[in-house]
């Protein structure tokens, strides 16, 4: 910036000395030493003009042009500069008045510039066609008015001032308008920055961050629309299809959760795909899956006003849903199953509805229907379910549970070879429960877990008990339900392990009984975790078998000790030779195998004929004995020492029959 009281410098050229003289006394503050000259300025200027009270600060007379440039470039060169040259037009020998002008102005542009000229040889147009512009350009007549040189002086000084200062400040302006136009790009940057953290944050309020679909909340804003709409024309409809995986903790506490998290990435890309060719039912609206957390998936079907429809829908999604998924380590299959509410008058809201289908979904899941479709009776058994998982939540902290133990007979010898553990539920309100009607919400709510620790200790305690007191029961063994939840639980082994150190039972008295639909699913965890149980020393029984998958390759695969032929085979063993060439097989196979068999649900002599013909190892049913209360077993194995004397399994029968109405519970 410019000091606004930079001081005026003037310089004059002019080859006579007497000129310059003159210059000097009319522009340098006149002084006593002065005076002399007084009288040649008269003679010079003619009149004698009166001073301009603020001559220039510092003058500078040379008598050449060349001298002048000199001047000029060392003070710029030095930081000074000049604001006015007088110069005189003949110079000779050297540089006329317009060449000097020319190149002081190629030296500083800004330099005011006052051509002196006696003679009328070099007119104003001369002047503009040799110099080509005239700003800050003057012509001086000689002689010159005192007055009228240092009003020049003065008035040329201040113009070159000001315009220094408008370059200055043209200079400053341009600096803040670099420095405005930086502030505005950074303030743009700004704002584009803040747009982007905006659109980031609606897409994590309004997005589910692992598979991109649309979140909870995004559904819930387009079913208020949906519904909106349908106030508005009540001939639109749409159905909510409402999908849950089956299984599919199972993959993340077998895989891990990286394997979880790509599985579902995997469904939601198969849901999306899928509905690209659905519009032959309903048109698909934008955004039709959504995830409304973990592995709960939901569509919705626009223009969709019937269950069967809707149904054809949910049917095309679950084939594409239930192909194998890769995952490079192994290959997953999963099922899921769907719950299905098409809108109605009787909702008021997205909640009704989805809740609607959530309840259709559960009904699916639990009856293995694959697609349920909504009906009002289903929310009383939603209801219902609800109430026993609180129930049971606090049962299970409560210990409100109690242990029946059902025999399973020697078929050979007659004598009792295990007890089987049976849980019971001995709510305060209600009448005892059986585990048919709860076992299946604590599998569910993952309950069975800290439940079956319960029960497999509760067990071992009894059996260390009826060990204690009667010598003669060494040998008994003792069989516990375990559940597929709990078998997958990666803890289980220790926990038995534990379990039997705390109770004294030695391993190989104890069996643990699971389902075949326990071990379904992937394979290679189960045996994975039957091998970890064989090692603990426990052996291993596969109940229910027959019904479910009823693979035989699974009495292959897996190492098992025992079969257990499930009930619903003996009903029918005496009136069908079928079932019974079924069994007689099943029998071979397994012995064939290194695998005993033990038949279960026994209930008439003709059944248990049968099944003595087909060489079952073991028998179990309420032809001789229902499930007892610990202490009848305590009692039975006091008084069967006969029974255990080796007589035959049909006169265990007979016993029991006489006996079975007292000892029978719940
Ligand atoms: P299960 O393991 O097949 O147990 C045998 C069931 O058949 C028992 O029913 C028993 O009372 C019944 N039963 C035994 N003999 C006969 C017979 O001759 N005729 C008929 N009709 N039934 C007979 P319960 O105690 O109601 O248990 C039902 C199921 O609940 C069990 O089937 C088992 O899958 C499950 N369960 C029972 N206790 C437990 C447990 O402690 N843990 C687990 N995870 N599941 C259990
Ligand atoms: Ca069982
Ligand atoms: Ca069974």
């Amino acid at each position: 910036m410019t000091d606004p009281r930079e001081p005026i410098r003037v310089l004059v050229v002019d080859d006579e000395p007497a000129v310059r003289a003159a210059f000097a006394s009319v522009l340098k503050p006149r002084s006593a030493a002065h005076a002399d000259l007084d009288a040649m300025e008269a003679a010079l200027f003619g009149a004698s003009g009166s001073r301009v009270p603020d001559g220039p600060d510092d003058v500078v007379l040379v008598p050449q042009g060349e001298d002048a440039c000199l001047v000029v470039e060392r003070a710029l060169a030095a930081g000074v500069r000049y604001a006015v040259a007088f110069v005189d037009m003949r110079m000779p020998p050297g540089w006329d008045g317009l060449q000097t002008a020319e190149r002081l102005r190629a030296i500083d542009p800004q330099i005011q510039i006052v051509i002196c000229t006696a003679y009328s040889d070099h007119s104003w147009d001369d002047v503009v066609a040799r110099l080509g512009h005239v700003d800050g350009l003057l012509l001086l007549k000689k002689p010159f008015d005192p007055s009228e040189v240092r009003q020049m002086a003065a008035a040329l000084g201040e113009k070159w001032r000001l315009t220094r200062q408008a370059d200055a400040d043209l200079a400053r302006m341009h600096q803040l308008t670099t420095r405005l136009e930086a502030t505005v790009s950074h303030l743009k940057l700004e704002v584009q920055s803040r747009v982007a953290a905006e659109q980031s944050l609606h897409q994590h309020a309004y997005f589910d961050a692992l598979t991109g679909l649309p979140n909870r909340l995004r559904l819930h804003d387009r079913l208020a629309d949906a519904f909106a709409r349908k106030r508005r024309d009540p001939r639109y409809s749409f159905a909510v299809l409402f999908f849950d995986l089956d299984g599919f903790k199972l993959v993340n506490d077998s895989l891990g959760h990286d394997m979880g998290d790509r599985v579902l990435v995997e469904i939601a890309r198969r849901l999306n795909d899928g509905l690209r060719d659905v519009d032959s039912v309903g048109r698909v609206a934008e955004e039709p899956a959504s995830r409304l957390g973990g592995d709960e998936f939901v569509v919705v079907l626009d223009g969709v006003a019937s269950d069967a429809d809707a149904a054809v829908v949910a049917d095309r999604l679950l084939t594409q849903i239930s192909k194998p998924i890769d995952l490079v380590v192994q290959q997953v299959a999963l099922s899921a199953s769907v719950g299905i509410a098409v809108a109605g008058s009787h909702h008021a809201s997205g909640d009704e509805i989805l809740r609607d289908a959530d309840t259709a979904m559960y009904r699916a899941k639990f009856e293995r229907l694959r697609i349920a479709t909504f009906d009002p009776a289903m929310q009383e058994t939603a209801r219902k379910r609800l109430c026993l998982e609180s129930d049971m939540r606090r049962a299970v902290e409560a210990e409100h549970f109690s242990l029946a133990f059902q025999p399973i007979m020697h078929a050979a010898s007659g004598k009792i070879a295990a007890i089987e553990a049976l849980v019971r539920w001995d709510h305060p309100d209600y009448p005892t429960r059986m585990p048919d009607e709860f076992i299946p919400t604590a599998e569910e709510t993952g309950l069975i877990v800290p439940l079956g620790r319960w029960i497999l200790e509760a067990a071992c305690r009894a059996l260390a008990d009826i060990r204690a007191k009667s010598p003669d029961a060494s040998d008994l063994r003792l069989s516990v339900n375990v559940s597929r939840r709990q078998l997958l639980d990666p803890r289980f082994p220790a926990d038995v392990r534990e379990i039997l150190r705390r109770t004294g039972v030695p391993a190989n008295r104890l069996d643990i009984e699971v389902t075949e639909s326990a071990l379904i699913g992937d394979e290679a965890a189960a045996i994975h975790r039957l091998g970890e149980l064989k090692q603990v020393g426990v052996g291993l029984h596969l109940d229910d078998f027959g019904t479910g998958y009823s693979s035989l390759s699974c009495l292959q695969s897996f190492p098992l000790d025992v079969v257990k032929i499930d009930r619903s085979f003996i009903r029918t063993l005496s009136e069908s030779t079928k079932s019974a060439s079924v069994v007689e097989a099943i029998v071979n196979l397994a012995h064939r195998l290194g695998i005993r068999v033990t038949i279960e649900g026994v209930e008439t002599d003709p059944q248990l004929a049968a099944i003595q013909e087909l060489g079952s190892d073991y028998a179990q049913g309420f032809l001789f004995h229902r499930p007892l209360p610990v202490a009848r077993i305590h009692e039975l194995l006091a008084t069967a020492r006969a029974l255990q004397s080796g007589r035959a399994l049909a006169s265990v029968a007979q016993t029991a029959h006489v006996t079975s109405q007292i000892t029978e519970i719940a």
